[in-house]
């Protein structure tokens, strides 16, 4: 950014530019009474008073006197030159102007955040804030960089469902991010102390007998797991008593993933459904074969379970 704008030479002639996409395309000419020109020579149709209103630098940049020439140069409408490129003011203006439907996107998203912290645009970034927090569905991939992000602009809201979401990949495979190395150490083992205290939890919780037994006072639903266990073939032994071969694999299986990624879906994984499903298919009682259709049920009741538990777990911030 020149907060001065300088004009061009006499003898140097002007850089072709464009007009960037709507809506700062001056479709809208009545509001528009300034042109931002990029360092990529697109140019931006803004209004001052908006802009002033979320930055005191854009404030104190259009009261500067400009250059005769600029202002000649496109008629009466003033053009200030800036150094940022016309996809990251794009993604910036995006969250200023209530026509913009800003990109989710993790790289718009840092690109609006870097920029409207150059700019102070502080309430920008509290509305950016805002809009991760409230966005469920924003952080399902991309997770530890969400993280990042949520620590480096101060976002706590926003870490901990960034961090929530991160239980479904293994923490471990984060040291591979170099975002990362932009956050403080404190933050890295908050996170890392988050996923090992949800990976302690739901190991002691498959592996309480409560599940395996049935007698889990607070879930009625669960009661019926004991049900799993009753079949004149093909019992064998289990942790707790006896069981289903196909259902313990399910429960050991469960065990050894969520040992790593303690989120409750890993329970009703098709893979592993289809799996148990075809195993007590095989059998030949007649009592594997009526318990399969229970298979299910329970999985997403345990699915809803383990994130249950797992929700009592809360990130250091
Ligand atoms: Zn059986």
């Amino acid at each position: 950014m020149s907060e001065s704008p300088l004009p061009p030479h006499e003898n140097e002639s002007p850089k072709a530019t464009t007009k960037a996409d709507y809506p700062f395309d001056g479709a809208d000419m009545g509001i528009v009474d300034v042109i931002l020109l990029t360092s990529d020579g697109v140019q931006f149709y803004a209004n001052k008073a908006l802009l002033s209103l979320v930055s005191p630098v854009f404030m104190t940049m259009f009261t500067l006197p400009q250059g005769q020439e600029e202002r000649k140069r496109k008629g009466d409408t003033p053009c200030i030159s800036v150094e940022d490129e016309s996809h990251a003011l794009f993604h910036l203006l995006s969250w200023c102007d209530p026509r913009g439907v800003p990109s989710m996107s993790l790289n718009a998203v840092q690109m609006a955040l870097t920029f409207a912290d150059k700019y102070g645009m502080e309430s920008i970034m509290r509305r950016i804030g805002r809009t991760l927090e409230n966005s469920d569905e924003i952080a399902k991939q991309n997770c530890f960089e969400w993280y990042a992000i949520a620590i480096r602009y101060n976002f706590p809201g926003f870490a901990k469902l960034a961090a929530r979401k991160s239980l479904a990949f293994p923490v471990e495979e984060m040291a591979s991010f170099t975002w990362l190395n932009d956050i403080p150490t404190m933050a890295l083992k908050n996170l890392y102390d988050y996923h090992f205290s949800c990976r302690r939890v739901i190991q002691a919780f498959l592996g309480h007998p409560t599940i395996w037994r049935g007698r889990n006072k607070n879930s009625d639903e669960l009661h019926w797991a004991p049900f799993l266990r009753y079949c004149s073939v093909c019992f064998e032994r289990g942790r707790y008593g006896f069981s289903t071969p196909w259902f313990i694999d399910y429960m050991d299986q469960l065990g050894r993933v969520t040992s790593q990624t303690p989120v409750g879906e890993k329970a009703v994984d098709r893979e592993l459904i289809t799996l148990t499903m075809e195993r007590a298919n095989r059998c030949n009682s007649t009592d594997c074969r009526a318990l399969q259709s229970g298979i299910l049920p329970f999985a997403e009741k345990l699915c809803q379970q383990i994130n249950e538990e797992t929700a009592k777990i809360s990130l250091q911030i």
